[in-house]
Formats: structure tokens, sequence, C-alpha cells
């Protein structure tokens, strides 16, 4: 059986070992190692996203990358060639379960508290150590931050790991966001988070589809009695600094439309980053990508040069206000131009005044974004479907064809 034609399962996420068929061929995600691809990996995955993929390469809100457009005949060839780059697991499962998430100026930040990163490869070994927490479900997820600038604290993931003055704080996932259970010493920080991760797995029980967020009281109260000897009473004030763009301290963000490169724009960015005096680049859960500069003559000038090759280094760009998947001709559950048509909108919109969201979506399925947005678009039939202050899945206030685009702007000026 071909590898697309083995997967039509949901409830799973695309590996390097187990591809996702979509409208434009398979999907293959790669997940860094502490959050970093060295300029060699990002240049060898550039050139495997052109000479075995489509040329597009995905940024994901998990912080991973996704090459696109593969065939079932090439899986051999390209698995061996990101072994070659070091970027493949033992298997299929251990590569699913290290779903974790490291704050992207861990080790270059100067106002962090601590360098997160030696943690994190503690847990990455433990999540592939113990076969147990293969068990646990597919988007499960943990993150770590160091508690300075480009934070990720308040991103969401089921265990979360941050740095303060009394340690490193543990949190859980839950419908209000992350509630702080307390605190351990960064050698134990490691030790508690797996330890939160094979509580979970007790109290959901096997194959489960739960998530931290969605356990009964009861099942929470086991999680928090499991690591409550582990842990010491602190108090948590989160980060204030999260998503940066542009050159600041040290260090430069830069974000991709839509979270889509093209493999010459990661090309260009691998060679922005070797001329600033760096040797990664840091993956962030808002599809930017930073690294570090020598000084700062050397960001600034990344800064250039970024902006020509169609990155987005200005926090005012519109299209930063902007979400959209990929729509068709990319995705099969699309018949619109998702993307195309969210710049036609950005535009718009930058033009008319207007700075609230906007969610352009191929499908109700909402990939892109979960939140709602200020104006929600969904295609349905080669047109959209208007919603306000809403969800993909929000109440529809009625159908309109791109021509009508210009009017959903006009007074935003005024108001
Ligand atoms: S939202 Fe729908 S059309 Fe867009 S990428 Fe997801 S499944 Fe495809």
């Amino acid at each position: 059986m071909s590898v697309a034609a083995s997967i039509e399962v949901k409830g799973w996420c695309p590996g390097a070992l187990r591809p996702m068929p979509s409208g434009d061929g398979l999907i293959v995600r790669l997940r860094p190692f502490c959050g970093a691809f060295s300029l060699a990996q990002a240049r060898g995955l550039a050139d495997l996203a052109r000479r075995l993929g489509n040329g597009h390469i995905d940024l994901t809100r998990r912080a991973n990358l996704q090459l696109r457009g593969l065939l079932d005949e090439h899986m051999p060839e390209l698995q061996a060639e990101l072994g070659e780059l070091s970027l493949i697991d033992l298997d299929a499962e251990t590569e699913a379960t290290r779903n974790l998430m490291v704050a992207p100026l861990a080790g270059l930040d100067p106002s962090e508290k601590l360098d997160v990163r030696p943690i994190a490869r503690v847990i990455a070994e433990g999540l592939a150590a113990d076969r147990r927490l293969r068990g646990l479900p597919a988007k499960f997820g943990l993150l770590i931050d160091g508690g300075g600038t480009a934070s990720i604290a308040a991103e969401r993931a089921d265990i979360a790991l941050l740095a303060v003055d009394a340690g490193i704080a543990l949190g859980l996932d839950t419908p209000a966001g992350t509630h702080w259970l307390g605190a351990t010493s960064p050698d134990a920080a490691a030790t508690a988070a797996l330890a939160a991760a094979r509580a979970f797995l007790e109290a959901a029980g096997p194959a489960t589809r739960l998530r931290m967020r969605s356990l009964s009281a009861g099942d929470v109260a086991h999680v928090r009695s499991a690591l409550t000897p582990m842990l010491q009473p602190c108090q948590v004030a989160l980060p204030t600094i999260g998503r940066r763009l542009g050159a600041f301290g040290g260090a430069v963000g830069m974000a991709a439309p839509f979270g889509r490169l093209e493999a010459e724009q990661l090309h260009g960015l691998a060679a922005l980053a070797e001329e600033a005096g760096s040797a990664e680049l840091r993956l962030s859960p808002w599809r930017m990508v930073y690294f570090g500069a020598r000084n700062d003559a050397a960001a600034r000038r990344a800064i250039d040069v970024a902006r020509c090759i169609g990155l987005i280094v200005d926090p005012g760009d519109p299209l930063l206000k902007i979400e959209a998947c990929p729509g068709a001709p990319d995705c099969k559950s699309s018949s619109v131009d998702a993307r195309g048509d969210a710049r036609r909108l950005a535009a718009l919109a930058a033009a008319q005044g207007h700075g609230g969201s906007i969610h352009v979506s191929g499908c109700a399925k909402g990939c892109a974004r979960s939140a709602p947005s200020e104006l929600v678009l969904v295609g349905e039939a080669g047109r959209y479907r208007l919603m306000r202050n809403a969800t993909t899945r929000g109440a529809v206030e009625r159908i309109i064809g791109t021509d009508e685009f210009p009017a959903l702007f006009e007074g935003s000026r005024d108001g």
C-alpha cells in the first residue's frame, strides 16, 4: 500500500517518518531539536524542498517546519537525506512524541533568567526513552521558556516550564490558560515535566485523545498530587515581551507571510544568519525565524536584506494582521485561493485604515487560527461565508464574492 493510501486517519500530525497527504502531495513535518536548525540543516532542507517537493515550506504554530508537495516514491530518498542531516528520529512514535517548544532566543538573550536548552535536551531524551510516553495524544505538547524577551510562556502547551526567580515553574494547561503549580530546581525540572506527562497518561488512560485542559477535575487532581512533592510554592509573573520582529538586543526576528517560505527564502535566511555571525536558525510559534547577530550593524543589514527577499520585518506590516491557510490549490478541502485573496484583503484593509484582525480560511476547519477574529471569511464553492467577531464556525452574515472585498472596509477610517 502506498504511504498516501495508508494514511487516512485524522487526529495525528505529519512527521518525517509519517507523511500526511494534502492537496499538493505529501507533507513532511520536521521538528527541530531544541528549537533550532543548524545552517547546514536549513540549507539541506531548502535543497530537499526544491528537489523533491514543490519548493513550498511552511512554518507552523508549534515551531516546526513542513516540506510540501512530496511524492510517495521520493520518501526513501528524502528520509535517507534527512538522516544525513541528523533530522530523523529512531521511529515514527518517538518523533511524534517530541512536541517540545523552546524559547527562540534561549542562550542568546542577556535578559533571560536561565538558558533552558539543557533542560529541553533532557526532556527530549526522556520522551524518547520512556515507551509509555508514546501513548501521549498526537498534539500533546510541552514548552520551556527562560523568562527573557521573545518569551513563549504565554503560548498554550499541555505542560509549561518557565524560569523564575525561585527556579523553574511548572504549569498545566487549563480551559482558562496555564495554571502554575509551583517551582523546582533547574536540575529537577526535566524530571518534573516527564512526571507530569506520565501522570496525565495515568489519569486519561491509554490511546486517549484528551488534552491536559480537557481532563476532569478528579483527573487533574491526580496529576497535581503526583507533582506536589516535587514543587515549592512560587510567584509567577509572565515575561512582558512575547513576539518580537526586526532587530533588537543582539538578535533579529523575521516573519514569513502566512508562515510560507519558499526554498530560496530559506537559503536566503541561512545566508543572512551566517553573515550576521550566527550558526543557527531558531523557530517560534509565531511562524517567525530568529537568529543572533554579532552587532547592531550586522542586525540592521540582515533586516534590510530580509525585506528584499519578501520577509516581514516591520511590526506594522498589514500582513501580520491577517491569517490565511494555504487554501486552493494546495489543500483539496478548499475551493478558494485563501492566501492570494488574503493579500488583496490586507492591502485593502491597510488602505482603508482597518486595523482589526482578519482570518481567511479555505474551509471551516480553520487551520490557520482557532481564536476568533474581527472579520472571518470561509471558502464555500468559490465564494466566501462572511462572519464577524467569530471563529470559522460562527454565525454567517452573508455569502460574498471577491468583488465585494473593497466594500468590507468602507467607513473603517471614520470608525
Ligand atoms: S482550513 Fe481547510 S482549506 Fe485551509 S488548510 Fe485547513 S483543511 Fe485546508
